[in-house]
């Protein structure tokens, strides 16, 4: 059977509900931090131990929280079409509730990767300390993608989404780029849905004639999303 295709686009909101902080919401603050402090290569030479923290508080809280409604609901996609999840996340929330494909395009919590060598990746679900190396013996990093730098899941993300029929997007602001650009790479007749509390209209969504807004929480509106398309 040739399956339809959904591409569901999701940003911090759709974690929300889980009890993760979404960053524009916190007045540009993550987790009370500029982004540049601990979300640059700048912050990362300027004080490692800051950094390596901050996100060892996030990997610690990931074990704290539960998927919620929204990325349950997703999986339900998967009994009527393929489904790639693409997301701006870093926790691992779509994989816990059940999709099977999900690419991450800024990079994963619970990975680490080497400072010398990026393709030197490590699953890593504890802390991460100075002194913690790589085998060619150089210090591990988050393997985040900062600000600043080179997105390198968007190829994928790109070819995903120009052969979509539907496009599914939840809690982002549309305003980290290049990911809030994807959207403009979907086929002109591909269906476009859009759940976010604040939804906030960028120049790609302006100009497509199929796109239905659910100014909601992703908890209520991304069912309604599945329930439509379940039909
Ligand atoms: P953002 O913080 O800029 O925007 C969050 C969006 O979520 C807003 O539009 C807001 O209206 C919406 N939102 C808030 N509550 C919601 C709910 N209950 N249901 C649905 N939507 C809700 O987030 P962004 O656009 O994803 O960009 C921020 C960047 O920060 C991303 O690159 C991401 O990597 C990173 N980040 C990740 C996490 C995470 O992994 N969970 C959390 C915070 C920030």
């Amino acid at each position: 059977m040739n399956r339809e295709k959904v591409v569901v686009l999701t940003g911090a909101g759709v974690s929300a509900e889980s009890g993760i902080k979404t960053f524009r919401d916190a007045g540009g603050l993550w987790e009370g931090h500029d982004v540049m402090e601990v979300a640059s290569p700048e912050g990362w030479r300027k004080d490692k131990e800051l950094v390596l923290d901050f996100y060892n508080q996030r990997r610690r809280q990931l074990k704290e929280v539960e998927p919620n409604d929204a990325h349950f609901a997703l999986k339900d996609l998967e009994l009527k079409y393929k489904v790639v999840v693409v997301t701006q996340n870093i926790d691992n929330l779509h994989e816990r509730g059940g999709s099977s494909k999900v690419v991450h395009l800024h990079g994963e919590l619970n990975k680490v990767r080497s400072t010398v060598d990026p393709s030197l990746i490590y699953e890593w679900n504890d802390d991460l300390n100075l002194g913690d190396k790589c085998e060619k013996g150089s210090q591990l990093r988050p393997h985040i993608v900062w600000f600043g730098e080179a997105v390198p899941m968007m190829d994928r993300a790109l070819l995903e989404i120009a052969s979509a029929q539907h496009v599914i997007i939840i809690g982002t602001s549309m305003q980290v780029y290049p990911a809030a650009g994807l959207v403009g790479y979907a086929p002109r007749n591909a269906s476009i849905y859009y759940v976010d509390p604040r939804p906030s209209i960028n120049a790609e969504l302006s100009i497509r004639d199929n796109l239905e807004v659910f100014a909601e929480n992703a908890g209520t509106g991304v069912r309604k999303v599945v329930e439509i398309l379940l039909k």
